[in-house]
């Protein structure tokens, strides 16, 4: 500081020890002229300087600095540096930011940031895409205006946030949302959004099943209630009655162990941390196997036929593949009317081994054709009961197709048939001899 006061004085105390002869030599008038000469210069200098800081503020850049002299020079140099900071730090603060956007657009959720009047002032991509919303046309915009469902509106009034509000938005209707806000610093509120469709459809998914499952087992429960009732209050019931009523009962009972059965393998194939124990698969044993079994459950009343007309073998696992091949053969003869025929064909597609089942039942309606493999979809309610079924055997068909990434097609003619195909891909074939039927 002493030095800086002892550099600006500097000039003047030039000035006044060259005024001193001037005073002795001429007049003290000479002397106070040279004096008032020497300030002016020191101030035009100064105003000069002055001007050029002016100018270089107007424009701050550290290529355009000007050059000047004396402590000028250290005036600039100080600001030098200080712009250097403050670029540097300018710099910084806009990779934090760009590293804060990037951050917020990764997030699997949507955010905006809204004021105490509900205006948007910022707002991540995904909050854009869940609310239909546009950074720069939407930014400062009162979101009750672009978001108008009452729900919505009214949970922004309530001052009680913790629970979350679901809504669907009225311009993505398939959507499901379930919207949070977090009010933070000065009336400020963050408008976090999850889209929690797949999640609702899950639970949509696990409401009817369990639905259905009740459905299911009350039927032969209320059956089998009924039965011992009668029995307890009728103690001299004949025994022919008695026998009948067992058997009844019983038929229920094998209902739902046959369910019970099939949920519980449905189960065991929907875990996917199971994974799936592969071995090469004697298709030729197998097959046989399945047309062996296919004939008792016929029992005559169907013509069964196996045609083997490729001699690959399969990499799978056999009770899963065995499991799929019943359940199609046993629908193909619980819906084929006495007389009819059904045939087993195992061949290959460009070299993708193919396993069909085709038969000459009822046939399906194309409308049911898609949704046949969802658990408990049936055409005929009373016949697939009446038949034995679970309205589950396509599903578990469908879940052993994924677990050896093989696909289902089915082709059918109401009144005329149908034909079930599992297609394998080429990485499951597996060549072996051929065999003779
Ligand atoms: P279910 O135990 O009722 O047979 P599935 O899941 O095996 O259950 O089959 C679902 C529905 O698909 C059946 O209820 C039936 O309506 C229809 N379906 C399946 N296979 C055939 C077929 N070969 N011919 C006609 N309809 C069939």
């Amino acid at each position: 500081m002493q030095n800086f006061w002892f550099r600006v004085s500097l000039p003047v105390v030039f000035g006044a020890l060259a005024a001193l002869p001037l005073w002795g030599i001429f007049s003290a008038t000479t002397a106070l002229l040279f004096m008032l000469a020497v300030l002016l210069i020191v101030m035009a200098y100064r105003a000069r300087q002055v001007f050029k800081l002016w100018n270089w503020l107007g424009d701050a850049r550290l290529d355009t600095i000007p050059e000047a002299g004396g402590i000028w020079d250290e005036v600039f140099s100080q600001l030098y540096k200080m712009v250097k900071r403050h670029n540097q730090t300018k710099l910084e603060l806009a990779a934090e930011l760009q590293h804060i956007e990037q951050a917020t657009a990764a997030l699997p959720e949507g955010v905006a940031i809204l004021n105490e009047a509900n205006r948007i002032e910022w707002c991540n991509p995904l909050a854009q895409q869940h609310f239909d919303l546009d950074a720069e046309r939407d930014f400062m915009q009162d979101i009750t205006y672009l978001v108008r469902q009452p729900e919505f509106i009214k949970y922004l009034q309530e001052s009680n946030f913790s629970e979350p509000l679901v809504i669907r938005p009225a311009r993505h209707d398939d959507l499901v949302l379930s919207i949070k806000l977090i009010p933070y610093g000065e009336n400020k509120r963050l408008l976090i959004s999850r889209d929690i469709t797949q999640l609702e459809r899950i639970e949509a998914m696990r409401r009817d099943f369990v639905a259905n499952v009740s459905h299911e087992l009350r039927t032969p429960l209320t059956v089998v209630n009924g039965f011992v009732e009668n029995l307890q209050d009728m103690p001299d019931l004949s025994q022919d009655s008695a026998r009948r009523a067992l058997q009844l009962m019983a038929e229920q009972t094998k209902r739902m162990e046959n369910l019970v059965v099939d949920l519980l393998a449905l189960s065991r194939l929907e875990n996917t941390q199971d994974p799936l124990l592969e071995e090469v698969v004697d298709m030729e044993a197998l097959l046989n196997e399945i047309y062996q079994e296919g004939q008792v459950l016929s029992g005559g009343s169907h013509s069964l036929r196996l045609e083997v007309l490729s001699n690959v073998n399969l990499l799978g696992n056999r009770e899963e593949l065995r499991s799929a091949f019943d359940n199609l053969l046993s629908n193909a003869i619980r819906y084929t009317p006495k007389d009819g025929t059904i045939l087993l064909r195992w061949t290959e597609r460009d070299e993708q081994p193919v396993f069909s089942v085709q038969d000459s039942g009822i046939g399906i309606p194309p409308q049911h054709i898609p949704r046949l493999t969802e658990r408990f979809y049936r055409v005929d309610r009373s016949r697939s009961r009446d038949t034995g079924g679970t309205g589950l055997g396509l599903a578990i068909v469908k879940h052993i197709a994924i677990r050896h990434q093989a696909k289902i097609e089915v082709l059918s003619d109401e009144g005329k048939g149908s034909t079930f195909v599992l297609v394998f891909p080429v990485g499951r074939r597996v060549t072996g001899g051929l065999s003779q039927m």
